[in-house]
């Protein structure tokens, strides 16, 4: 998580290109007990800067489980992949929902990024508010 202050403006902008939907879960800030949150894609550590291209509208959960990582370990290829970015990557090539709410991939990149923000832990699988937002 970033020390970075983000202006009110630059966060109002992420929120709005992202229809205020988590760019990774997709929850809605509306459905959460605790705001979204600007997520630096490429953390600052790595060199990302804090402008509209680099930031993404996050849930608190996706922010802390990201963290400042940039990739992660595919076990199926046993390489190293780039994590989901919302800048580049379109989701529906990354992620599959099932009815069950739970995500699947068939990519490296959706993979990967499933395991570290734990996007399928069971608390965070709601069936009935993720139908509501596909
Ligand atoms: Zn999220």
């Amino acid at each position: 998580m970033s020390h970075t202050y983000i202006p009110t403006q630059l966060r109002k902008l992420i929120a709005n290109c992202a229809n205020d939907c988590c760019e990774y879960c997709l929850q809605p800030e509306s459905m959460s007990f605790i705001s979204h949150q600007t997520d630096h894609i490429i953390s600052e550590k790595h060199g990302g800067d804090t402008t509209a291209e680099n930031l993404a509208f996050a849930c608190s959960l996706c922010n802390k489980y990201k963290g400042s990582d940039i990739a992660t370990l595919d076990k199926e290829t046993d390489k190293i992949t780039a994590l989901f970015n919302p800048r580049e990557d379109e989701w529906n090539k990354h992620f599959q929902l099932s009815e069950d709410g739970a995500l699947s991939s068939p990519t490296a990149i959706g993979r990967g990024t499933i395991k570290l923000l734990r996007l399928n832990q069971p608390e965070r699988i709601e069936p009935e508010s993720v139908t509501s937002i596909l």
